[in-house]
């Protein structure tokens, strides 16, 4: 691997790349991602599962590691491709047993168990259609969700379904059957998935799937408020394998590690299909959100590719000088984030703590698969999403008063220029494109104008084609006729020693529009004084000028999204006494799986 570092006036940029990366970017295209999967034999159709397990029957991979599933307590239990073709088969035959037809829903309320991984890829597998929850979700949130979602089945843990489904069973009439994981009685109303699994064959013909047949319902992560449920079709799988092969540079020979929460999009695209559908080993872990778990897991399983959130790694740098020099780390050749800005700053220290650049990429639960990303063959701009994937054509729209793109008679324009700021917006037609919200076909509508689809983002971007990102359209923050972005506020108050976390909103001010205000969480060693919050003022105002933080806060943390996004709607509720809305998203503070 070969490092520069260039430091671009102003700005901190470094410039990295893989010499020995997979791929050239010439002569991609979404066809040539199509022709290189298998595709159901007898040209019955694609489907997801075919392409991430039942293919490798056929191939060296067959006995290769496909999971390495770490417990809670740290035990190890490994499923060979071979292991989890039998046990999805399985499934799919409890499933078709059961009566449960193609397009029904099944849910998941499970932790990162296998049972988990072996639902979804069998329920896909028998053409019906997987809604993940998170499994720390309380009963309200699981009722909403299965509701809109119409879920027929569900998939727990008997203790999760004591505690957070029995006493509202009630109230989702058109759940037929509830399976319960483990080797205990099951509760009454519910079955054993161990009996049912066991009792039937392990063999089974994945029925004809149309690639536009629905594959994976999943709800956005609520950030800005009631989740969405955005549809997706087993033509995904197309994008995802492509992306983990040019975006994350993975390879069979690949011990993956992807941290999110199966109940969020990255958990299922990244989590279960995308390594799988390479043939790589996929490890998981069901311990909690803790960096020395992570730098463990890390170093004794030799991961070699991690995808993880900007949270987790700003939390890891926080306590860089312990651990990434007291665990052996060196596996790891390649890191990539996403979810929510990846502060430059982070990345310069991965480079200079680990010898690794982190690769930031950007992507929502609507794109289904990354989109845009510091891609394994190019130069790495810290601080920039990267640049769109070949195939995936994305530009600047000129935005409104509102901060969305302007539509004028359904036209939309798109700036050519570099560095300005608007809203981010794709061509539509990639294969992982969601192909609705659940229900709300006039807010689908309402998601593309003028031939692309519009992000709901702020981005820029720059003379060499990368794309910056600025703010959510709903996040940006008007003080006295200047616009900004949370996130850049945020970066660069993160420069300042004290500081480890920030999370901004704009506070409401009868003289200036909106006041900035800054909440900060600090790094060990550094207290919450008033001079310790003038001298960050200072700073601020000496970096930002105009849109610096006129107020700032100091928290012990910051409210997160089960996904490790900044809550920034919350914090702002918070600050204004407001009620806080939908918060079923929110990550608590204590796990209660
Ligand atoms: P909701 O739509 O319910 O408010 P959400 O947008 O947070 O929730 P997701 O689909 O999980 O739900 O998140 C996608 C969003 O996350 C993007 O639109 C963007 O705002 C942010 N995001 C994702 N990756 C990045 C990144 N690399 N840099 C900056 N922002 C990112
Ligand atoms: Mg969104």
């Amino acid at each position: 691997m070969t490092e520069q570092l260039i430091l671009k006036a102003g700005e901190q940029a470094v410039s990295c790349n893989l010499v020995d990366y997979q791929h050239e970017y010439r002569d991609f295209s979404w066809q040539e991602a199509r022709r290189s999967l298998s595709g159901l034999p007898g040209g019955r159709g694609l489907n997801i599962a075919y392409e991430a397990v039942d293919r490798h029957m056929d191939t060296t991979s067959r006995d290769h590691v496909a999971l390495r599933c770490v417990g809670k307590d740290g035990m190890v239990t490994d499923l060979t491709y071979e292991d989890l073709f039998l046990a999805t088969n399985r499934f799919a035959n409890v499933l078709r047993e059961l009566g449960v037809a193609k397009g029904e829903r099944i849910f998941t309320l499970l932790g990162r168990v296998p049972d988990l991984y072996v639902t979804v890829l069998g329920t896909l597998k028998n053409v019906s259609v997987l809604s993940p929850l998170f499994s720390a979700f309380g009963p309200d949130p699981i009722r909403e969700r299965m509701s809109l979602g119409d879920g027929r089945v569900l998939v727990t843990t008997p203790e999760l379904y004591l505690r957070k489904v029995a006493a509202m069973r009630e109230s989702l009439p058109r759940l037929r059957h509830v399976l319960v994981t483990g080797t205990g009685p099951a509760p009454e109303g519910t079955s054993s998935l161990g009996e049912l699994m066991a009792g039937v064959s392990p063999d089974f013909e994945i029925p004809p799937t149309d690639p536009e047949d629905m594959a994976l319902l999943h709800f956005t992560s609520g950030t800005t408020g009631t989740p969405k449920g955005a549809i997706h079709v087993h033509e995904a799988v197309v994008a995802h394998r492509a992306t983990a092969s040019y975006a994350l540079d993975l390879r069979p020979s690949d011990v993956f590690w992807c941290t999110a929460d199966p109940g969020w999009v990255t958990g299922m695209s990244y989590g279960v299909v995308a390594p799988l559908s390479i043939g790589a080993t996929l490890v998981t872990d069901a311990g909690e959100f803790d960096t020395r778990r992570w730098c463990r897991v890390l170093q004794e399983q030799r991961v070699t590719v991690w995808y993880t959130s900007p949270t987790a790694l700003r939390m890891l740098m926080r306590h860089a000088g312990d651990l990434t020099s007291e665990y052996d780390l060196s596996r790891l050749r390649f890191i990539a984030s996403v979810g929510e800005p990846l502060n430059a700053e982070v990345v310069v220290w991965g480079l200079r703590a680990l010898g690794l650049p982190i690769h930031d990429n950007w992507w929502q639960t609507e794109t289904g698969a990354i989109m845009i990303g510091n891609l394994a063959a190019m130069d790495i701009k810290p601080g920039s999403m990267g640049r769109p994937l070949p195939g995936v054509e994305a530009v600047i729209l000129e935005r409104g008063a509102d901060g969305r793109a302007r539509v004028i008679d359904g036209h939309v324009r798109v700036i050519d220029e570099p560095d300005a700021d608007g809203e981010l917006a794709l061509r539509p037609g990639w294969p992982s494109m969601f192909r609705g919200y659940l229900d709300d076909q006039e807010r689908y509508g309402r998601a593309f104008a003028g031939g692309w689809y519009l992000t709901g983002d702020i981005a820029r971007r720059d003379g060499d084609g990368y794309f910056w990102f600025v703010a959510r359209a709903d996040d940006v923050i008007k003080s006295a006729g200047h616009l900004v972005g949370p996130f850049e506020v945020e970066s660069v108050l993160m420069r300042h020693p004290a500081v480890a976390e920030a999370g901004v909103i704009g506070k409401p001010d009868a003289v200036a529009g909106e006041l900035v205000k800054a909440f900060v969480t600090l790094n060990p060693g550094f207290e919450a004084t008033e001079a310790l919050r003038r001298e960050l003022i200072a700073f601020g105002r000496r970096h930002l000028g105009a849109v610096a933080p006129k107020e700032i806060s100091f928290d012990q943390s910051l409210p997160h999204t089960r996904s490790g996004k900044v809550m920034r709607r919350l914090l702002k509720c918070r600050e204004l006494g407001l009620p806080e809305g939908d918060v079923s998203s929110l990550e608590r503070p204590t796990h209660d799986v």
